[in-house]
């Protein structure tokens, strides 16, 4: 969503080759983590010679979390890589520009490795650098977003007007990696990948963002990837899966989750606080039970927002410890039943 203009004392020292023209102010909570992590954390790394879009963290001795500025004015975004024994695996792949697939293979010291690229959901900043991979992989129920909305040598075209300039954010249109065709393999709730040597990591479904938003779990490091889980809508017509994009969705996705805590330590979302404590997801059920009861009475903000000429009222559910859920009422529902 296009942003406003910055905020000077909200300003974060950077590195990075892309520059923001166009942005929001972050969710209050998550500014000052950005901030001091960005600014003096230890755990950056940063291999311009490489990638010089991409900040990484190291989070574990085999996990990194990397960090891209958002190219469309929205927020900023965050892909995972874990390193396995056989095998390595990437999180969502961001906006395609730069190579993120040799910044990878720089990190885990090998360009032999298989890299399996994952994507929580189809959008511009999770899944336009797939072309730079032979396949991915998505829950099946993003199937048809994914062929429909990131699966086309036009789909950066919008980060620029008429002229050919930046709209969002400076960067250089010949550092995006040419579009080329590749595999989408679709995998069902509780997909294993295999990184070798028992190392497994799960696909479990947060659908309400998306229609098939799925998060992964690392089974090995009790962490769970959870993608984009605070916003819910969208959907397309003619997807058979689009009656997921809503409140309702989420909620039972989560409560099945939310039964499993037991086996989660760590959550590192697709925005914002990472290594956050899995109790969140029990804060964000409770911001969902609530929801439910009753989308309009209890919702803690509403505002006004313009779509294709037409006017959108947003509501909002405080999380405790975090952000909002964000939702208007034609998503609150399911009009089918649910299934996994
Ligand atoms: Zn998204």
């Amino acid at each position: 969503m296009p942003g406003g203009t910055p905020i000077p004392n909200r300003y974060i020292r950077s590195n990075l080759k892309s520059h923001r023209i166009l942005w929001e102010e972050e969710h209050p909570c998550r500014w000052p983590f950005m901030k001091i992590l960005r600014e003096t954390s230890s755990l950056k790394e940063f291999y311009p010679e490489i990638n010089p879009y991409v900040e990484a963290y190291k989070v574990r001795d085999n996990v990194w979390a990397l960090f891209q500025e958002s190219m469309d004015g929205a927020g900023d975004l965050w892909m995972y890589v874990i390193d396995g024994p056989e095998k390595v695996m990437l999180v969502d792949t961001g906006f395609g520009v730069g190579d993120l697939k040799g910044l990878v293979q720089h990190l885990v010291k090998s360009r032999d490795k298989e890299i399996i690229a994952a994507n929580t959901h189809h959008h511009y900043d999770h899944a336009y650098g797939n072309a730079q991979f032979d396949k991915c992989y998505c829950h099946k129920d993003e199937e048809y977003s994914m062929r429909l909305r990131a699966m086309s040598p036009t789909i950066w075209d919008y980060l620029f007007d008429e002229s050919g300039k930046n709209i969002y954010t400076q960067f250089d249109r010949a550092d995006i990696i040419p579009y080329k065709e590749y595999e989408l393999i679709p995998v069902p709730t509780g997909h294993i990948f295999d990184l070798g040597d028992g190392y497994e990591v799960e696909a479990v479904p947060l659908r309400g963002h998306s229609a098939g938003q799925c998060a992964y779990l690392d089974r090995r490091n009790h962490i769970l990837f959870a993608g984009d889980i605070t916003g819910v809508g969208g959907g397309y017509g003619a997807d058979p899966a689009a009656d997921n994009c809503n409140v309702e969705t989420l909620w039972r996705d989560m409560q099945a989750v939310a039964a499993r805590l037991d086996e989660i330590e760590s959550i590192f979302p697709g925005h914002g606080c990472w290594d956050v404590t899995s109790s969140i997801l029990r804060f964000e059920l409770d911001a969902l039970n609530r929801i439910m009861e009753a989308p309009e009475g209890n919702a803690d903000g509403t505002r006004l927002f313009r779509r294709n000429g037409e006017e959108v009222r947003m509501f909002t559910m405080n999380i405790h410890q975090g952000t909002a859920v964000r939702y208007n009422l034609e998503h609150v529902y399911r009009k089918t039943p649910y299934q996994r």
